[in-house]
């Protein structure tokens, strides 16, 4: 196909089908169980548990609300305060400011985006009740000093795992852990933006045992039921607190329709991800883009593929040089700390990194069905932007 006289939009996203989803949604409808914890949802529940040993899982209609969920999990009082990257999405903090918690940014590392550890420990005060760790890109925080932290101050940990399905940490000892397994509670996001979908969806971990029963009971607008149709109890009513946050199993069906495939799809996305990294490499050299940096604890899940510019003003120029080529290349995140909504309630210090990262990350399309032909023409593209302007 010749693309040089067509408009050949290249989107940032596309989700994509593995097929069998509609099939899936189509047994759910006829099997006459729509609505949530259905066969579908038992499933996927089973899926994560068997290939992540994650202690129990419960789909949610998204990440935001997973985290709810933990919010509410860890009895949030008024003044209670938890720490976590300002350079991450919004619901990471709003998830717990909605129970009242007052939110204590920490700074991106200096050679890569996730929390940098080192200053976390001075943020921890009487009132800290969590760390809330990001794993940015599907790249894992230094988990063991975490793990550490947590324990030596009796903080409750909870991994935002939006980005990291089928990711790993390797650990002091060698092991390689599943991201999403190792703190009280994790969080996963199926927005159709992410490496697996199903438009909107979501997923709580609970790792500890103490969260299990009444993760379920807030899952249930507050009731016991699934405890009721386990027959552990005779009838149920109103126990706790809680909302409306299991998925129908229409949803559930076409997850795991993706689940069935998770191999295929990671392995597609790992062989687009190194293309791009080969392919810009030379940039690197030349000093004009840095390219993302792994710890050596972290593996690759390729959820996303980003780079960083020299500036504001150059990433830009690149973002409205390639959109003039049909190509939608996008910046997140604007720093937390510094957003119109918390700007007047944030009394911590500077942010530079987490600052720097707002103002200089890149992200490319980055999709399963982009084809080599797709992300030759964006690499051509920034190559030209580069070599031909400076
Ligand atoms: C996508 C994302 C979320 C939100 O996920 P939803 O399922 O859209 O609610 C939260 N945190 C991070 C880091 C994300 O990338």
């Amino acid at each position: 196909m010749n693309h040089k006289n067509v408009f050949y939009p290249l989107n940032f996203n596309k989700p994509h089908l593995t097929g069998k989803e509609t099939e899936y949604i189509i047994h759910a409808v006829s099997s006459g169980h729509i609505s949530g914890n259905g066969a579908f949802t038992k499933k996927c529940h089973t899926f994560f548990e068997e290939r992540y040993g994650f202690n129990k899982c419960l789909l949610t209609t998204s990440c935001t609300d997973a985290l709810e969920m933990s919010a509410i999990l860890i009895n949030i009082k008024p003044d209670d305060e938890i720490i976590m990257p300002s350079f991450t999405f919004v619901s990471t903090a709003l998830a717990f400011v909605r129970q009242g918690a007052k939110i204590v940014f920490a700074d991106s590392c200096k050679d890569q985006p996730n929390m940098d550890e080192t200053e976390v420990e001075k943020l921890i005060t009487q009132r800290t009740k969590a760390i809330v760790v990001v794993h940015y890109a599907g790249v894992a925080c230094n988990m063991d000093y975490f793990i550490e932290l947590s324990q030596k101050y009796n903080l409750w940990l909870i991994e935002d795992a939006a980005q990291a399905i089928d990711s790993f940490y390797v650990n002091q000892t060698g092991q390689k852990l599943p991201l999403g397994s190792m703190g009280h509670l994790a969080c996963f996001s199926f927005h159709e933006t992410k490496n697996i979908q199903c438009g909107e969806g979501g997923m709580l971990v609970i790792n500890h045992e103490t969260f299990k029963k009444r993760a379920e009971i807030i899952w249930e607008k507050g009731t016991n039921r699934a405890a009721f149709w386990r027959g552990e109890v005779d009838k149920y009513g109103w126990v706790d607190t809680g909302s409306s946050f299991l998925p129908s199993d229409l949803l559930a069906a076409f997850l795991f329709a993706q689940l069935e495939k998770i191999d295929v799809i990671q392995q597609k996305r790992k062989t687009i991800w190194n293309l791009y990294y080969e392919k810009l490499k030379n940039l690197e050299k030349k000093e004009y883009i840095k390219l993302p940096v792994l710890p050596e604890y972290a593996t690759n899940n390729a959820h996303m593929f980003y780079f960083i510019c020299k500036c504001d003003m150059q990433r830009q120029e690149l973002i409205n040089f390639l959109k003039n080529q049909g190509i939608w290349a996008v910046f997140h995140y604007q720093s937390l700390h510094k957003s119109n909504f918390y700007e007047d309630k944030y009394k911590g210090k500077q942010l530079p990194y987490c600052d720097f990262y707002s103002n200089s990350l890149l992200r490319l399309p980055f999709y399963y069905d982009l084809s080599n032909e797709d992300i030759n023409q964006i690499v051509n593209k920034i190559h030209d932007f580069f070599l031909k302007s400076h």
